[in-house]
């Protein structure tokens, strides 16, 4: 197979773009999606300070390399999770990619922070990816606030996406998908929030990954349950082999035709929030969800 741009061999085939690419003009075709999914969903501009949530994993890696490349003024975030094994070499995968491009990085540490969530999954009777995801997301916002940072960035791509759409859309959870999207304005309280490789398959930012030399962490999360979200993104594979293009089709569908109609039910039946009176973070409640694990842990077990 020949570059679709320059004609020597190609090594990256993307049936959904009718192209395939060498390792040059691939690099620059994924250029071109992140900057398109930029302007066109007006996510950011060289004015802003970026503050990239890294995992550890590929896609945060890649879209903090790329907005780098593409001269943004970003800097890293990670959240030390202390897990066995898997915290240890996602922060070693991040300290050591960081140092490697010139990244400044803040870490949390929820060791540090009375929140490791090998105890929080000891002491919490609820599923544990959904308690980890809120204190991921509640000390990525703190951080973003308390360190004045414009905008916060997340490596989510366009399979995660559509899977979490496509999920949202089986349960028809309004809430949800009022807020789905590549961008989520600031509000009182919680920092811009955007997805800027919203139109790259995770198969691109792996490829991209790949052939700029990122080296990322692979040592399983112990408590990733994954199998909805991987069967979800099983079925969009099929779909996309038969039909290639409608994964991309459906996620820019929703955002134009679906979003608006979800965010006018969801505003109507707008909740109050007011500031946490332990951390200040906004919440329906006096004290927010993760001050209130946070105090539960405190106390000796019952
Ligand atoms: Fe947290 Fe679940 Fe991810 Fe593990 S798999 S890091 S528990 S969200
Ligand atoms: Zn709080």
């Amino acid at each position: 197979m020949k570059c679709t741009r320059c004609k020597s061999t190609a090594v990256v085939a993307l049936p959904s773009h009718h192209a395939g690419f060498c390792p040059d003009c691939f690099l620059q075709f994924f250029s071109r999606q992140v900057e398109r999914g930029i302007h066109s969903q007006q996510l950011f501009t060289n004015g802003d300070r970026i503050l990239v949530a890294l995992s550890g994993g590929k896609d945060s890696l890649a879209l903090a390399l790329e907005l780098k490349l593409q001269g943004y003024d970003v800097s890293g975030l990670h959240v030390d999770l202390a897990i066995p094994i898997s915290s240890v070499s996602a922060r070693a995968a991040v300290e050591a990619f960081c140092g490697q491009h010139g990244i400044p990085l803040l870490v949390r540490d929820m060791a540090a922070e009375g929140l490791p969530i090998p105890l929080v999954k000891k002491r919490v009777k609820r599923p544990i990816c959904s308690v980890c995801g809120k204190i991921k997301r509640h000390f990525f916002n703190r951080a973003a606030l308390e360190h004045g940072f414009t905008v916060l960035a997340t490596g989510h791509n366009l399979d995660d996406e559509v899977a979490r759409l496509f999920s949202n859309v089986l349960r028809w959870d309004v809430a949800y998908l009022s807020d789905q999207g590549p961008g989520l304005p600031a509000e009182t309280g919680f920092a811009r929030k955007v997805k800027p490789l919203w139109r790259l398959s995770e198969f691109e930012t792996a490829n991209y990954a790949f052939l700029r030399g990122i080296e990322h962490h692979i040592a399983p999360c112990p408590y990733s349950p994954g199998a909805t979200f991987t069967a979800y993104k099983g079925l969009w594979t099929d779909l996309e082999a038969r039909m290639p293009g409608r994964k991309l089709d459906f996620y820019q569908g929703f955002l134009k035709n679906g979003r608006p109609i979800f965010n006018r039910v969801e505003e109507e039946s707008g909740e109050r929030l007011a500031p946490c009176r332990s951390c200040g973070c906004p919440t329906s409640a006096e004290t927010c969800g993760v001050c209130r694990i946070k105090d539960m842990l405190a106390q000796p077990e019952a």
